[in-house]
């Protein structure tokens, strides 16, 4: 066989070429490894760190306890799914615009009972 650097030709079971120096046997020992890695950069998307605006609006807008907030949460995170990107931030503004909506139902009920109970007991005459 001959070497791949040089072209000298050297033994069949020589592990480096006696010309150059090179490791003649490298194709055979790194070959599964060099495969898996490549497999792996082909499964996953060159933007895959990526978060998309509409996860980051939904996230921000959120706080805010609107309905907006879960809706570009939502769209957000379906684009991420899509898109293969991280879906983290997309799914955190759907949890936090729902739990910031329970507490300003429950604020709203709290407030409403306060003034329905001043209501009736005469304190608004
Ligand atoms: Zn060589």
């Amino acid at each position: 066989m001959f070497c791949k650097h040089c072209g000298t030709e050297i033994q069949e079971n020589a592990e480096y070429c006696i010309n150059c120096g090179a490791k003649v046997k490298e194709e055979q020992t790194t070959t599964p490894p060099t495969d898996t890695y490549s497999n792996q950069q082909y499964t996953q998307p060159t933007n895959s760190n990526k978060i998309n605006g509409m996860s980051i609006a939904g996230f921000i807008l959120s706080f805010l306890g609107g309905v907006l907030g879960l809706v570009f949460s939502i769209l957000g995170y379906n684009q991420a799914k899509r898109e293969g990107t991280p879906t983290g931030l997309g799914l955190a503004g759907i949890i936090i615009s729902v739990i910031m909506m329970t507490i300003s139902v429950i604020v709203s009920f709290v407030y409403g009972a306060v003034f329905l109970e001043l209501f009736y007991n005469g304190y608004y005459y």
